[in-house]
């Protein structure tokens, strides 16, 4: 072998080895390039990971916050308020407690007679859609009826209140025993469907509490009062109505003029409706109505949203002077929860009358429309028996 040949030989393995060197050398760096490329990405999921898991965190104890009762979520947390008015034994009229407070421009609606299924879930619709929150007056025999539209009522976050179990007038009010042992079987079944969740318990009087010499059951009304306050329980009447109970039976934009024409000037205002099975007008007129008042500028509520503390008035000290706190609820506004005329729209809250026109028609409405005595009764108190007349419902 010449020295020619071996020299192209070694510098052939030269070149070899060479382009080898720099293979490893570009398998090395992409080697590197990639095991990092999978550490950032690896770092960034379980960042993400990381930062889920503390979100469900938050929520969950937020929904633990707001509703430490329910165990299981299963279904829209339902608050509770604590109550922050009068204790009922010391003041048990909710509508002055409501009109006392300096809380401006608070608009509860009240809905009674109900649950019904044709017209109690169209109610609930329209309160969704608006995300507004209202207190409904339950007949405790038609909770029987109907326990699951109750049901919903409480699971969308309503308040369920006291209406009597069989809201029949002579029954009712025939004596303060009785009045008391329907309200106690209400409640039986206002906690049946709640789990006994609510902590307020209020009552509206079938037919309003009003004094009225018009009124033959006033008399032993202004006794139950005192009945309901030694039991600790609260009451509620309105100061606005759509009349959707009065009178002439009126459409969608009757009921919407109605209510303007009586709205309370200056007031917290506490407005009366039904959702009986035959107030079909009343679901029609909810959206107007609530737009309505939200032009006028106000804000809706349940009736144990009420911050009483609110209604504490500051007056600023003049010179040197400490600080003084008064409560709105002076003895100059306990007239008006006596004195009916006092009220801004007498005419409307107290007349009696209209109220015994509806019951009749809702009576013939009831014997044909809906069968609204107990039918389910197992487990709760049985409804008043009936005497095969049809309840009367306001
Ligand atoms: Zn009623």
């Amino acid at each position: 072998m010449s020295n020619a040949t071996e020299f192209e030989m070694r510098r052939r393995e030269r070149r070899r080895r060479e382009r080898l060197r720099k293979k490893r050398i570009r398998a090395a760096i992409i080697f590197i390039v990639l095991i990092a490329i999978i550490i950032v990405v690896a770092v960034a999921v379980s960042m993400k990971k990381g930062n889920n898991e503390q979100q469900n965190t938050n929520n969950v104890s937020v929904e633990a916050t707001e509703n430490p009762e329910n165990v299981v979520p299963t279904v829209e947390p339902v608050q509770t308020n604590t109550l922050n008015i009068p204790p009922a034994t010391e003041e048990n009229d909710l509508l002055q407690i409501v009109k006392d407070s300096v809380q401006e421009k608070r608009c509860y609606l009240t809905f009674d007679d109900g649950p019904t299924e044709n017209i109690t879930p169209q109610i609930l619709d329209t309160l969704r859609k608006y995300n507004i929150k209202a207190t409904f007056f339950e007949v405790g025999s038609l909770i029987d009826s109907n326990f699951d539209m109750a049901r919903r009522v409480y699971e969308e976050g309503h308040l369920i209140a006291n209406h009597s179990d069989g809201h029949n007038y002579e029954k009712l009010y025939a004596s303060t025993d009785t009045f008391i042992n329907e309200v106690n079987a209400c409640f039986q079944k206002i906690d049946a469907v709640t789990g006994g969740a609510q902590t307020m318990r209020l009552v509206r009087f079938p037919g309003g509490s009003y004094k009225s010499s018009a009124d033959s059951f006033s008399p032993v009304k202004q006794e139950c009062k005192k009945v309901l306050k030694e039991n600790g329980y609260y009451y509620c009447d309105w100061n606005a109505l759509n009349g959707d109970a009065e009178g002439k039976k009126k459409d969608a934009q009757g009921l919407l003029d109605y209510l303007k024409s009586n709205m309370p000037e200056g007031q917290n205002v506490v407005i009366l409706m039904h959702d009986a099975a035959a107030k079909q007008a009343t679901a029609d007129a909810l959206p107007m109505i609530i737009e309505y008042l939200i032009s006028e500028g106000y804000t809706f509520h349940r009736l144990d949203d009420i911050n009483y503390q609110a209604a504490v008035t500051t007056i600023a000290p003049e010179s040197g002077e400490t600080a003084t706190t008064t409560t709105s609820t002076d003895t100059t506004n306990t007239a008006s929860t006596t004195n009916p005329t006092n009220t801004t729209n007498p005419t409307s809250t107290t007349n009696p009358t209209a109220d015994t026109a509806n019951a009749q028609n809702s009576n013939t409405q009831s014997a044909t429309d809906k069968p609204v005595q107990a039918q389910n009764a197992q487990n709760i108190t049985p409804a008043p028996a009936q005497s095969g007349t049809a309840i009367i419902i306001q």
